[in-house]
This record gives structure tokens, sequence and C-alpha cells, in this order.
């Protein structure tokens, strides 16, 4: 078989070493003689999967011990949500940040609960840049300030928040978690959906700091309310076990990897590579700001759009997949979570390289 190496921004590639011992487990779990999909959550083989998930969790990103983690479903559009419903106080409103798609969809949903201050918005750039810290309007009484570090469309990533922000922040995380080491503390709340760089669709992982987990709007479902899910080890319900398992299965994987450090050198390293070649062509173009080019999701137009398909076409050839943007950008976008190797970043370089001779 040939080799493929996977660009999509999500559901995205997982570590080959993973695919390979969930193979190997996936009818005969801990010699249970049963696939780990069909054990019950409360049994006690699961419950040591919940929790050494739960300590590496911890110890990969340094989560401090007044940090509840919950596994969750829905994905991070039900945080979008959540977020509102548990977090506002009474006739309360929240600030948000808006340098992406992802940021404003989270704004439209938290309307349908609370009033909504946009801090500062970029869309009237094409979501390319960041507003300068000076132009953001941050209000006195929100109960949070919530934002997009890394916006997976059109790819920008936003590395410092200034220091006046005086009410908890709380972050997508996405498209970003587990990809460089983070300040948790900084935080009042991170939530990503797993499907990008923790495992597959299904877990919702959220990480909220214990003076936040209040009583929620009445109003508020008990499978996302913070505290009836922390009470209750993310086990009120049935949780995705299986998406779970995987997550165990990424993270000891990251560990063995050396940890957030290096894998978050190895993200620099891989996106620098991709980013000098676009900056040294003509050929290539990036649009965003470089300030703020994420390192996981890098968006770039061929100058001439004519060549896109024909690019998708002879990329997709070499075993190249899924180069394609996101429908509101066009171009392509090159998606390279943990689990893309640097030999697949090489080898799309040199695609890119050969494609230019080519055509350019
Ligand atoms: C993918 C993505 C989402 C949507 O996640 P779902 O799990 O599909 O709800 C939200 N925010 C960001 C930043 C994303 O990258």
């Amino acid at each position: 078989m040939k080799d493929i190496f996977n660009f999509a921004p999500g559901p995205a590639l997982l570590p080959e070493k993973v695919m390979i011992k969930a193979q190997k487990e996936f009818l005969n779990w801990r010699e249970l003689g049963l696939s780990v999909m069909e054990v019950s959550h409360r049994s006690k083989d699961f419950l040591e999967l919940a929790e050494s998930t739960e300590v590496n969790f911890r110890e990969l990103l340094g989560v401090p011990d007044n940090y509840k983690i919950l596994f969750l479903q829905g994905g991070a559009t039900l945080q979008f949500a959540a977020v509102p419903l548990n977090l506002a106080k009474q006739n309360s409103s929240a600030d948000y940040l808006i340098t992406g798609s992802w940021g404003k969809k989270s704004m439209k949903e938290a309307e349908l609960f609370l009033d909504v201050n946009v801090v500062a918005t970029s869309e009237h750039t094409g979501y390319t840049t960041v507003p300068d810290f000076k132009d953001w309007h941050l209000s006195n009484d929100s109960a949070y300030f919530h934002y997009t570090p890394n916006e997976t469309i059109a790819g920008v990533e936003i590395d410092d928040l200034p220091d006046n922000i005086n009410v908890p922040v709380v972050a997508d995380m996405s498209s970003t978690i587990l990809s460089k080491p983070i300040d948790i503390s900084r935080y009042g709340l991170i939530y990503a959906g797993a499907q990008k760089n923790i495992g597959p669709s299904g877990l919702t992982i959220v990480i909220v700091r214990e003076d936040l987990i209040l009583n929620p709007s009445k109003f508020t479902p008990s499978v996302i309310n913070y505290k009836v899910m922390s009470e209750n080890n993310s086990m009120w319900n049935t949780p995705p076990t299986f998406a779970w398992y995987m997550a165990g299965l990424v993270l000891e994987w990251l560990k063995e990897e050396g940890g957030l450090n290096s894998i978050g050198l190895l993200n620099l390293k891989k996106s620098k590579k991709v980013y000098d070649l676009i900056d040294s062509s003509q050929f290539y173009i990036s649009k965003v700001d470089k300030r703020y080019r994420s390192r996981t999701n890098i968006p770039f137009i061929l100058f001439d759009p004519s060549l896109d398909s024909i690019f998708l076409k002879e990329s997709a050839e070499l075993g190249l997949v899924n180069l394609k943007g996101h429908r509101s950008v066009g171009g392509m976008r090159a998606s390279i979570y943990n689990a893309m190797p640097e030999i697949g970043v090489d080898k799309l370089i040199d695609f890119m390289k050969f494609f230019e001779n080519k055509y350019g």
C-alpha cells in the first residue's frame, strides 16, 4: 500500500502507532475477550482507563489540582452553548473576540443565552489577522472573555493576550490543544473537540477551574451541566467509551514522543518548513498576517486559481490527500497536527516545488 499523508482539518489523522495498538486490541482488550466498546463504563477496567487518561492529560498539559477535566460529548459546538449556560451569572453579558469563523459561531450561539459584547473582530479583513490590543473593547462586567486561540479555517493563531483581562478567560482550543505547552492557570476554562489533536470525534474535553463550576441556569441540560458532570466523573450518562479509549492511547503516544515540549518544537519546525517555501515563492501565497500564522492549519492559495484542481489531483496521486481549502477561503489548506510526521511535510514541500516548476 502506498503511504498516505492526510492533511485533513478534522477529523484528522491519528498516529500510526496508536492505530496499530487499537487494531491489535480491537477484539480482545485487556485479555477480557471483549472489545473496549463492549464493556461497561462502570467496570473496573474502564474506570482504570478513565483514570489513567485523566492522569496523563494532567501530566502532559500541567493541569493544576484546582481544575477539573471533563470528558463530554456534543463537540466543541455544544460547548458554544454550555459555556454561557454554565458561566453566565444573573443578567450577565460576556466578551467575545472574533478572529475567525469558529469564534463567530460561538458568539452567535452565546447570543441565545446572554448579551454578547464583541471585543473586536477581524471579519472585515477576511479573518487574516488579529485586531491590535489597543482596539479591543473589553467590558467591565462580563461573566467571561471568550476567544479562539487557533482559528482552524483561516489559519490564525494567537499566542498572547493583553494583561488587562480581569474576567475568566475561556478558550476554544479544538485545533491547538496538545500542540505545544500552555500555561493552564491563565485560563478559566478550555474546551476542545477531540477530532483534531486528541483522538476520534465523539469526545469533547473541558478543563475548568473549580470556582467556575456553579449552579448554572435552571434550563441547562444535565449532560452539559459542569457541576453534574464533574460530580459524576463525566459519567452521569454513558460516555463515548471508544473515543475515550483512543484518546488515552494518543496521550500515551505523546508521552513516548517526549511530551508537549518536544512535540511543540517539532510542530514549529514542520510549519516553518511550509511557510518558508510559501515565502520564497511567487507561486504560493499566504494571506495571513505573519505575526499570527497558525502552526497547525496552513491555508495558502495558488497565484493562478485555475490550477487548483490540477494541484489537488496531482498531490492526491502522490498520497498527499485532503489539501483542499475550506470553501469560505478557497485554495489549499495543509493541516499538520501532532500526528503528521515530518516526512509527510517534506513530501508535501517536495511536491509543491515540483508543481511550481512544472506550472509556474
Ligand atoms: C473543528 C472546530 C470546531 C467544531 O468542533 P465540533 O467538535 O465539530 O463541534 C470548533 N472550534 C474550532 C476551533 C474547531 O477547529
